[in-house]
C-alpha cells in the first residue's frame, strides 16, 4: 500500500513526504505530512491525496475560517482528479463528512460563548459578535483531520 507514496514521491520531486503523527501540507516546506501506518488503509491514502491536492494547488496560509472551507473542498476535487491516475476511488461520502466535520468547527468557532450568537471572524485568531459585542480568541486553525472524534479539540477561551 505504501506503492502509492513512492510513486507520488517520483511523480512530485518538488514535494517533500515526511512521516508524522498526523496529515498536513506545510507550505512553508512544501512538505505533506503522512503518517506511516494510516497508509495501510484506504482513509490514509486518501488523506495524501488531499493533502497532495493542497500542495499541487500551491495552497499557502489561510486567510480565514471561512475561507479555510473553500480550500478543504478544492483539495478534495483535486485530491480526486490525482487518486484517478492511481485507479484509487475516494469515497464521496468520506468528503462529505470531512466538510461537515470542517463545518462544524466553523460554527463552533464562529458561535459567541455570551449569547450564542453567530459571530465575525475579525482577525485570523479573533472573533467579535456584533450582537452583545463580545471578543473572543481562538486557537489557531486545524488541519486536515478527517475523524469526526478529533472535531472537539478545537478550544474556545472566552475574554
Ligand atoms: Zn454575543
Ligand atoms: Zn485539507
Amino acid at each position: 500500500m505504501t506503492k502509492l507514496l513512492s510513486v507520488l514521491r517520483t511523480k512530485y520531486p518538488g514535494i517533500s513526504f515526511v512521516p508524522k503523527d498526523s496529515f498536513y501540507w506545510s507550505p512553508r516546506t512544501s512538505t505533506v505530512f503522512y503518517v506511516p501506518e494510516a497508509l495501510e488503509g484506504a482513509n490514509g491514502q486518501w488523506s495524501l491525496l488531499h493533502e497532495l491536492g493542497h500542495a499541487l494547488l500551491g495552497h499557502s496560509n489561510f486567510k480565514s475560517d471561512f475561507g479555510l472551507l473553500k480550500l478543504e473542498s478544492e483539495a478534495w476535487v483535486k485530491a480526486q482528479k490525482e487518486a484517478k491516475n492511481h485507479t484509487i476511488t475516494i469515497d464521496p461520502d468520506h468528503i462529505e463528512d470531512c466538510l461537515d466535520s470542517y463545518r462544524d468547527w466553523l460554527y463552533q468557532r464562529s458561535t459567541c460563548p455570551g449569547c450564542l450568537s453567530s459571530s465575525l471572524q475579525i482577525e485570523p485568531r479573533k472573533y467579535r459578535c456584533f450582537n452583545c459585542n463580545n471578543l473572543w480568541n481562538v486557537s489557531s486553525s486545524r488541519t486536515c483531520r478527517t475523524y469526526r472524534k478529533n472535531q472537539k479539540a478545537s478550544v474556545i477561551e472566552a475574554f
